[in-house]
């Protein structure tokens, strides 16, 4: 039997994606081989690759002065890629510091003073005196700086970006790692987006770059693997790519297509969801929300008892049920149901039963 998969990431597959690896495995599309054993510069890659890009481009609106890259190393070789290749005359950016990941991307940042001999990492503006429970606002964008980087959802805190800040002209580059595709977004507004595929997008192994194209530029000092001109000029060909994580990417977005059509209905969907689940824990005597409401994150939801014992209670009633990777990252405690867009509506209707069923037990 199936469990229900409440995990950060990597996390639940949609079912479809599941079963058609498994018709698959044995012989992709009749040509005698899994995916997994087919060479990279193969036709039947170039089809894969090339269809999942397009699914990609099509979904997100992704405009033709866009790159799309197909990486490896995780959403956090990224705190170490951009300020490489998009550091200008500052070499300096600013961080919105809203939880773990920003604040290692920051790190990653400072670790490069002594390559460039000054500060490289700003803090525009921070919510850790808070537990990261808001997303700042109405901050100042600092003066010479490259551009100003945000993690747009933050996965162990539970809260999001509802606005873009107004960065003044300067870049905007984003991590989109725990909410890419769960609703549509203005890729224009953005130099940079990345995102690593383990949440939804698909399995470990890939992480996706979508970057203006007038921001790749030609630079030999910057080591290859690090380059996007390289991996741009070589079509994320320039070494192996992750062939199986792009495949099953692929999947994911047909499934997206299939099921929804567009990010607007899956974006719905996503809300509906999120507000069953934020509706139960405003009114429940027992739980209750960690994450400001105005930022609520509608793919991470943070909540507590109040009472570490209880929270164990709770977390050792749900895996009873079926309910797994419902205990909070450590930083925040409690529990932390993270409800992607694999995760169904009805689902997220059997957690607040049991959560339901537990508050009558301790009421
Ligand atoms: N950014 C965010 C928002 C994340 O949630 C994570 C991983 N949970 C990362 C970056 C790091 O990604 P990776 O483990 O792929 O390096």
């Amino acid at each position: 039997m199936r469990v229900l998969n409440f995990s950060a990431g990597p996390s639940q597959l949609p079912e479809y994606v599941l079963e058609k690896i498994k018709d698959q495995m044995m012989d992709y599309e009749k040509c005698g081989q899994s995916v997994m054993e087919m060479s990279h510069r193969s036709q039947e890659f170039k089809g894969i690759i090339e269809k999942t890009e397009k699914r990609l481009r099509k979904l997100m609106n992704i405009p033709d002065n866009y790159k799309v890259l197909f990486l490896q190393g995780g959403g956090s070789l990224q705190f170490t890629m951009i300020p490489v290749n998009l550091f200008g005359e500052n070499k300096k950016a600013a961080v919105v510091n809203t939880g773990a990941w920003s604040k290692k991307a920051a790190a990653e940042l400072k670790r490069l003073e002594w390559i460039y001999g000054h500060e490289t990492c700003v803090i525009a503006a921070s919510s850790e005196e808070d537990n990261f429970s808001y997303i700042p606002k109405d901050f100042d964008i600092p003066e010479g700086i490259d551009y100003l980087y945000i993690c747009e959802n933050n996965t162990i805190y539970g809260t999001k970006y509802k606005k873009l800040p107004d960065t003044k002209g300067v870049k905007l580059v984003a991590d989109l790692s725990s909410c890419i595709l769960s609703e549509p977004v203005n890729v224009s507004d953005y130099a940079l987006i990345f995102a690593g595929a383990q949440k939804n997008m698909g399995i470990a192994g890939l992480t996706v770059v979508i970057i203006r194209e007038d921001l790749i530029k030609k630079d030999d000092r910057i080591p290859a693997m690090l380059s996007y001109y390289v991996h741009a000029d070589k079509e994320s060909m320039y070494n192996t790519p992750p062939t199986f994580s792009i495949y099953v990417m692929g999947l994911v977005l047909e499934w997206i297509e299939k099921e929804f059509g567009t990010l607007e209905k899956l974006g719905e969907i996503n809300r509906k969801k999120a507000d069953l689940l934020y509706d139960y824990l405003d009114n429940s005597k027992v739980f209750k929300g960690t994450a400001a409401k105005e930022d609520r994150s509608l793919m991470n939801v943070p909540f507590v008892t109040g009472d570490k014992n209880l929270d164990a209670e709770f977390i050792d009633f749900a895996k009873k049920k079926g309910f797994v990777n419902i205990k909070g990252h450590r930083s925040v405690g409690g529990m932390r149901a993270s409800i992607y867009n694999a995760m169904p509506y009805e689902a997220v209707e059997k957690l607040v039963e049991c959560m339901k069923e537990f508050e009558k037990g301790v009421l």
